[in-house]
């Protein structure tokens, strides 16, 4: 039988996509893409031609069915989204599910994740990490959520659309504490790419205080209970850095 394969397109970067994933997406029989408007100029920018069919979130048990049919006959079938990592907050997962019921190999093609490019610059600890995807959007939902993780010791990742941003980041002052480190990782890749980190408290204060700080795409990271101990050392060191280099 033909093969699925999931492959990762850029989260702003157009040139964030591997040379395998081009390779492929021109050599599958077709395309499942989450919006084939928003992914046409990506796919003739790398001068892929291949037929798209859209697959999103409202047509996915519809349009399942028919591509599982397709590979089991011998035709291989690529899955893309918007941005980023296919089922990462993203659709594809009852296809995959699918596709591996029906014995068919599922295969990934790695690339950007908007979570893990963010967590590799936040400077957080990264050993151990949640992600949390997006918190709910309703404010009583959101907070319950975040009292869930006051505990978590692991540093936590959420996606968060920049109308909320704000909000979001008030609510997580609450429910972690205002001393608790931060990092809010904004448009990633593109022109006006942002990488914060600070305590929540300020954190919180200076997106409320920008609008421009409310825009476009972001990643909210906050360092793990237990974290702000070390935070503090890091921020005496670099204290002490600082006095070090006034010393004659
Ligand atoms: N599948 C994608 C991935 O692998 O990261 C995520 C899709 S999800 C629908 C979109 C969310 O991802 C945005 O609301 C934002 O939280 C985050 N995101 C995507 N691109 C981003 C970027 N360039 N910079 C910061 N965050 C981004």
């Amino acid at each position: 039988s033909g093969s699925l394969w999931v492959v990762a397109t850029p989260i702003g970067h157009r040139d964030d996509i591997s040379a395998r994933a081009i390779q492929t997406l021109r050599e599958v029989a077709v395309i499942a893409a989450e919006d084939t408007r928003h992914s046409r100029p990506l796919l003739q920018h790398h001068g892929i031609g291949t037929p798209l069919v859209a697959l999103h979130e409202h047509n996915e048990r519809e349009v399942v069915d028919g591509l599982v049919r397709r590979m089991t006959e011998g035709e291989s079938v690529a899955l893309i989204s918007d941005a980023g990592t296919p089922l990462i907050s993203d659709p594809g997962f009852r296809l995959v599910r699918a596709a591996r019921a029906a014995g068919v190999r599922c295969i990934p093609v790695p690339g950007a994740c908007a979570a893990i490019a963010a967590l590799s610059v936040a400077g957080l600890p990264s050993d151990r990490f949640v992600f949390e995807g997006f918190l709910p959007p309703k404010a009583a939902a959101r907070r319950a959520r975040l009292q869930e993780l006051a505990g978590e010791g692991r540093t936590l990742i959420f996606y968060e659309s920049s109308h909320r941003v704000a909000e979001s980041l008030a609510d997580m002052r609450d429910a972690f504490g205002a001393q608790r480190e931060a990092v809010l990782a904004r448009e990633l890749t593109k022109l006006f790419e942002t990488v914060l980190g600070e305590p929540l408290g300020e954190l919180a204060a200076r997106v409320a205080a920008d609008p421009d700080q409310q825009r476009g795409e972001c990643v909210v990271l906050v360092a793990g209970r237990g974290e702000e101990a070390d935070a503090r050392l890091a921020e005496g060191e670099r204290v002490f850095a600082i006095l070090r280099g006034e010393l004659p």
